[in-house]
């Protein structure tokens, strides 16, 4: 199967590659207009451009063989852990892309655009009941920005205490980088809650960093090592008797969908990712949409724009408020506005009782993987996991395999690496999540695949170290390929 790879047919072939001397895919007229004469010599060309020459044909194929090269969640299987890279369905693009929705003006008066306030409204309203809170903004653009609206929001509470002395944020070890960037942005100091030997958070050292300069801590639920933390009530407890609040990075939520309401557990607030949990394809950078949902205490706080309901005599009337204590504006306009109509769409076609069966699923298929696999490899927590289940490597890394080269291996067979090295806190990490949307044949043929290459890490090491074998591109400087990609064609 690997072998017949098409994509080894096209490494490094390039449009100067393809370019024969004198061929040509167009034809000018001739001129039309009288030659200029005089022109600034040094404005002249002494040589001709080497662009490449060829048939129209030619760069039909190029340039669709290379679109194809893309891979994504409509190809692929695309198990990036923490990611949650699901199918999403095509009707909400569809529903996204109607000319009512995607032809609006952001200056558009209020009066104009009721439908689409509306539809704001009813998303605010069915995150509010998902999470169990009471007020909601859609204004923040990704899960990161939702962070730093949640903090900046605890912090502007504590102040309206007059309790500015509180400038620590407790953050487990196994937290998404965005956690702590985000208590700094905001200007509050972080300390480190560690994991225990179960990967729950240990309660002792929370306990004992409860003090007066507590301002609250961020969690995630599930936590990043995919496991829904059993201390999470007492924790919460611990952190409000300290007089803190309790942000919950809620990227995770498709493992808990319809099932748990946050706020029952003790959070004040959460950030949804709408682009990973309600249907907007992702990756490649947005855009995305990272509401934010809040209990009482932060109510008046919330980011704004929000969108109320106001019965007057006309009937009824959607408008764009600040909440009075808000923290102000966080972006342009209305938020990532389609983004929010794909989720909107999302949460009506599945209603509750659908939602409750994308987070069941989710679960189902990552634990169905885990059990499948924890003979060949070492799983960070023998338990049952939640979405996402995290490997360590480090009995292949012994033996001169590490994580990276498995994910590389795994490109060969057609699926797209799982999250690596994260989280920091298991060595080697290869963290998987299957998403509700795979079939059971495709998890099946996914767990033959890694199995093998369990046995390729034994028997056959050097194809894995090699990996990946057929991509068009081998092994890339990951940081230097993102920060200082090379677009341009070389000839
Ligand atoms: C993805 C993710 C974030 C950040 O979300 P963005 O939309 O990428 O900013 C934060 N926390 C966790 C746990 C995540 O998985």
């Amino acid at each position: 199967m690997v072998d017949d790879n098409p994509l080894k047919h096209s490494k490094n072939r390039t449009l100067g590659d393809l370019s024969v001397s004198g061929r040509s895919g167009i034809q000018f007229p001739s001129l039309d207009v009288p030659e200029q004469e005089g022109l600034p010599k040094e404005l002249l060309r002494e040589e001709y451009v080497k662009l490449p020459e060829l048939s129209e044909l030619d760069v039909v194929r190029y340039f669709t063989n290379l679109s194809q090269k893309n891979f994504s969640v409509d190809t692929n299987f695309y198990p990036l852990g923490s990611c949650s890279m699901k199918y999403n369905p095509k009707i909400n693009d569809a529903v996204a892309s109607l000319p009512g929705f995607a032809r609006l003006h952001p200056l558009q008066e209020n009066a104009f655009i009721q439908g689409s306030l509306e539809l704001m409204y009813e998303l605010q309203s069915s995150l509010m009941e998902l999470t169990g809170f009471s007020g909601s903004s859609l204004a923040t653009l990704a899960g990161a920005h939702g962070e730093l609206a949640g903090v900046l929001m605890i912090k502007a509470y504590h102040e309206s205490n007059g309790d500015s002395q509180r400038n620590v944020i407790l953050i487990p070890d196994s937290a998404h980088g965005t956690n702590p960037a985000s208590a700094a942005m905001a200007g509050f100091s972080v300390a480190t809650i560690p994991s225990d030997s179960n990967g729950n958070m240990d309660v002792d050292a929370v306990r004992s960093l409860a003090k007066d300069n507590l301002a609250g801590a961020m969690i995630t639920l599930p936590s990043t090592l995919g496991l829904f933390d059993t201390s999470i009530v007492e924790i919460c407890q611990i952190i409000h008797e300290a007089g803190g609040l309790i942000y919950c990075d809620g990227a995770n939520m498709n493992a808990i969908l319809g099932r748990v309401r946050l706020s029952d557990l003790g959070f004040d607030v959460v950030h949804l990712n709408l682009h990973k949990t309600l249907s907007t394809p992702h990756g490649g950078g947005g855009p995305g949409s990272g509401p934010v949902c809040v209990g009482e205490k932060l109510l008046t706080f919330l980011p704004s724009p929000v969108v109320t309901k106001s019965n007057g005599k006309e009937g009824t009337h959607f408008n764009l408020s600040d909440p009075v204590n808000s923290i102000g504006k966080v972006a342009a306009f209305h938020g990532n506005f389609g983004v929010l109509v794909r989720a909107y769409a999302f949460v009506r076609a599945l209603g509750l009782t659908g939602l409750r069966h994308v987070s069941g699923d989710a679960v189902l298929n990552a634990n169905y993987i885990l059990s499948s696999l924890k003979d060949v490899y070492k799983v960070a927590f023998d338990r049952k996991c939640m979405h996402e289940l995290v490997l360590s490597l480090s009995p292949q890394k012994s033996k001169g395999v590490k994580a990276l080269d498995v994910s590389k291996r795994l490109i060969d067979y057609g699926i797209h690496p799982p999250t690596m090295y994260f989280p920091l806190v298991v060595e080697e990490a290869l963290m998987i999540e299957p998403t509700e949307s795979e079939t059971k044949e495709t998890l099946d043929s996914f767990i033959e695949i890694m199995r093998k290459i369990a046995i390729e890490c034994e028997e056959n090491p050097d194809v894995i170290l090699s990996a990946p074998n057929f991509a068009p591109i081998g092994r890339l400087d990951e940081a230097m390929a993102a920060r200082r990609p090379n677009l341009r064609q070389v000839y």
